[in-house]
């Protein structure tokens, strides 16, 4: 539980570093030896690696990998109609959000016969990652498998690991079809990442993997994106994390509710609250001990707690430059002059505004996507968005004319930096006069 106060103005240089630090990954030498490992023996032996690990660690001996379109058929007619239709609404509220996120191939005449243009194509393979080690989440179909079918990626896998019956949960099968997925396979953990990233005699390689995970899964990210040439991932992810900033205006029961909706995710999830009002770090300190005593997740929450703050700061603007320097996964405002506070907030994954707006809304349905950096990479690396799976090409066309236009800086600049054979290929051009009229 968080039974202390921190009073920012009271800190050293110091202090104030290691309280805003990440709980650090525990034994990380030997994560990444035992990552390494499975990625050996999955890159050197394929299903039969997969089909081990899978045992060892998932606890469950299967004969195949794939999904059949029997087993989601199946699944969807187990759930209930109110299941599908909240399913159903998650999905119609992304698509609108990152539909409205397509881009335009850009076309600009730079100068007269110079036309260059800025073109955007989906990435041909993606595969997706959704955890269940210890909850399933559905969510995380629908934030990963719309933007890949509005960008209409060429080819969508999904991999999950199997439950204790060697079965991905129904509202996976369910989310998944509604975004038109048909390539799906158990299997989770470092292993996943490795057949994604290497390709098995059942699972394609693709050429870039999305998805959160638990440490396992965000090693072999790592380690696969460096060595596999031409394998990408969509972003170092780690435990989750949300900053609130409330003042006296707040509601501390509210307050308290996002904080546990976030402490609940993982022992390493971290939570910090940040006021410059006594009262309402008190009084939320409360709301939390009540709160937390009737949720399942209990045991998960109070060990978050163990390592989340609550900050006291000496007005407003300073609970800005806090939040700024910690950069939050989520960033959660209920203040008075919200607004005012968002103009001078750099550093988010996703931002969470006035008391009606809890991180909740757009974990699932409001819109927006979930998958955000964390560990302070919100500083530099931006939210998942549809932007994320295509890439950005150019193209350009001169006449002989544009060229000519050019020629006097091309060759200075080529003069400056020495090289005459990119000299050379402007005037063979403009010296030979066989070029054909159309081509002016
Ligand atoms: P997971 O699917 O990431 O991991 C489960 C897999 O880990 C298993 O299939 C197993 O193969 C492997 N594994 C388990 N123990 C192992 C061991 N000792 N050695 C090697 N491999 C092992 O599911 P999870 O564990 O529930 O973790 C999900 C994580 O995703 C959580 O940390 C959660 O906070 C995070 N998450 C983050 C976001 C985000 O947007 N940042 C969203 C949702 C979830």
């Amino acid at each position: 539980m968080i039974n202390q106060l921190i009073e920012w103005q009271t800190l050293s240089d110091q202090q104030k570093i290691s309280v805003l630090a990440r709980p650090a990954i525990a034994d990380s030498a030997l994560l990444s030896t035992q990552v390494a490992n499975i990625l050996t023996q999955v890159k050197t032996k394929g299903d039969q690696a997969i089909l081990t690990l899978t045992e060892q660690f998932d606890g469950i001996a299967l004969d195949t990998l794939a999904v059949s379109a029997e087993q989601v058929a199946a699944a969807k007619k187990a759930l209930s109609p109110k299941r599908l239709a909240a399913i159903q609404t998650a999905y119609d509220q992304i698509k609108a959000f990152h539909s409205a996120q397509t881009a335009s191939d850009i076309t600009v005449e730079t100068r007269p016969g110079v036309t260059c243009t800025l073109k955007t194509e989906a990435i041909e393979s993606v595969g997706l990652y959704i955890p269940a080690g210890s909850a399933p989440l559905p969510s995380t179909v629908l934030m990963l498998g719309v933007p890949a079918q509005i960008a209409k990626c060429d080819r969508v896998v999904l991999v999950c690991p199997p439950d204790k019956n060697g079965q991905l949960a129904n509202e996976i099968l369910a989310a998944a079809d509604l975004c038109g997925i048909n390539e799906i396979y158990t299997v989770g953990g470092a292993q996943a990442i490795a057949a994604l990233a290497y390709g098995t005699q059942s699972i394609p390689a693709v050429n870039k993997v999305f998805g959160p995970g638990n440490r396992y899964v965000t090693e072999a990210k790592k380690q696969l994106s460096q060595q596999v040439a031409g394998f990408a991932i969509d972003m170092p992810a780690g435990p989750s994390e949300v900053l609130v900033i409330g003042d006296a205006s707040a509601n501390p029961a509210f307050i308290a509710a996002d904080l546990l909706s976030q402490a609940e995710h993982g022992a390493d999830s971290q939570v910090i609250l940040l006021s410059d009002s006594e009262l309402l770090l008190n009084a939320v300190s409360a709301e939390l001990s009540k709160q937390v005593d009737v949720l399942s997740r209990r045991d998960i929450a109070l060990a978050a707690l163990e390592q989340s703050r609550l900050i006291l700061t000496k007005n407003l603007a300073q609970a800005v430059e806090v939040s700024n320097l910690y950069g939050p996964e989520h960033l959660i405002i209920q203040t008075d002059n919200a607004t005012t506070l968002l103009k001078a907030l750099r550093n988010a994954g996703s931002i969470f505004v006035g008391a009606y707006t809890p991180e909740s809304a757009g974990d699932y349905a409001s819109g927006t996507n979930h998958v955000l950096p964390t560990y302070g990479y919100s500083k530099v690396i931006s939210s998942l968005s549809l932007a994320d799976f295509s890439r950005r090409f150019t193209v350009q066309e001169l006449t002989k004319d544009g060229l000519a236009s050019l020629a006097e800086c091309i060759i200075e600049l080529t003069d400056a930096e020495g090289l005459d054979a990119h000299q050379r290929a402007v005037t063979i051009r403009l010296d030979d006069d066989s070029a054909s009229q159309s081509n002016k």
